[in-house]
């Protein structure tokens, strides 16, 4: 059988710092730290820095008086700054970076007098983040049908963001149907989508074309491995998502010459190893890696972090997965 490998997958630079800040507050600070929500979606990475001692909480209520606090790569609302604010909690903001750059872009439409549309997934944590980051009330759409059942007139101004981790196909029709009904509207096209997510699915519609079956390794709760199972099924290809090998069904390789295999980006490379493993004990595999496009992103951790060695640092030989060298800093 041959294995295909995409190229970027898995890792992307807002999830390494999350994890690395996580890390770092546990060597300077010593166990528990608590983390508000799972710090990536993805349950070996939460399970590794469990059994180091953080505490995952959904609810600062759990968090107890003075215990370090970090909040997760989502970004959270304002509500939740200022509740952890007015108990004096010393907070780590793990927020990436890009999630917060489209808090800021959404706070300066609305600091025009638009009436902001947030494109994204109700319930999705970087969704509830972002609406709560705003201060006036935010639309939520979701597909071309919300678009179309929007009730406010057409010559609102209106702006636009989007969620990070979105299909980019299925944005621009969001995004087309927006500007259809909308005379004075403005956005960032589908620049909010993150380079990560928009380098995931270009390195996917690369391995669609040479493959019989793809595997998505990440979680079911993660958005942007979602969207890569989506972005094959659409392309025609029997594509799963699958936390680790041993979620593979064998029935899925009947006359599958071709495995192609990608990984969100909060998904560690170790469980990329482990679905090659699993098919490597049904047959005999032959691995390769697809060309891609190198990634050399790395966000810096907060400052109060920086004293601290990182001899725990993610790695492609860590535990917890591999990240491109950091050959550039991107802030
Ligand atoms: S997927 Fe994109 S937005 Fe989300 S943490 Fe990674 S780099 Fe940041």
């Amino acid at each position: 059988m041959k294995v295909i490998l995409a190229q970027p997958r898995g890792f992307c630079a807002g999830v390494v710092r999350a994890i690395e800040i996580v890390e770092r507050a546990l060597e300077k600070y010593g166990p528990p730290v608590y983390v508000r929500h799972e710090i990536v979606h993805n349950k070996h990475v939460v399970e590794s820095l469990k059994a180091k001692g953080a505490r995952f909480v959904e609810d600062l209520s759990e968090v107890p008086p003075d215990a370090v606090t970090i909040f997760s790569a989502h970004g959270v609302a304002k509500s939740v700054e200022d509740e952890a604010a007015a108990r004096n909690l010393p907070v780590l903001n793990a927020t990436c970076p890009l999630v917060t750059k489209v808090h800021n872009q959404g706070k300066r439409y609305v600091g025009q007098g638009r009436q902001l549309i947030l494109i994204g997934h109700a319930g999705h944590p970087e969704v509830e983040g972002t609406m709560g980051q705003i201060p006036s009330p935010v639309i939520l759409v979701q597909s071309e049908a919300d678009v179309e059942a929007l009730g406010l007139p057409s010559d609102t101004p209106v702006a636009y963001v989007t969620q990070t981790t979105l299909s980019v196909d299925d944005t621009q029709g969001i995004i087309a149907a927006l500007q259809r009904k909308f005379s004075d509207i403005v956005g960032p096209e589908t620049r909010d989508i993150c380079y990560a997510t928009q380098n995931r699915q270009t390195a996917l519609l690369d391995l669609t074309r040479l493959v019989d079956i793809i595997f998505v390794v990440g979680a079911q709760n993660s958005s942007n491995s979602n969207r890569l199972r989506e972005i094959g099924v659409d392309a025609g290809v029997p594509t799963h998502l699958i936390a680790n090998g041993s979620e593979i069904k064998p029935e899925w390789l009947h006359n599958v010459e071709v495995v192609g295999i990608t990984a969100g980006a909060s998904a560690p490379e170790i469980m990329v190893r482990d679905v090659i493993d699993a098919l490597r004990s049904i047959e005999p595999v032959e691995v390769f890696t697809l060309p891609g496009q190198d990634e050399h992103i790395e966000f810096r951790v907060p400052v109060e972090l920086l004293d601290v060695t990182g001899s725990q640092q993610i790695s492609k030989d860590s535990d917890l997965g591999h990240s491109s060298s950091p050959e550039a800093i991107c802030r």
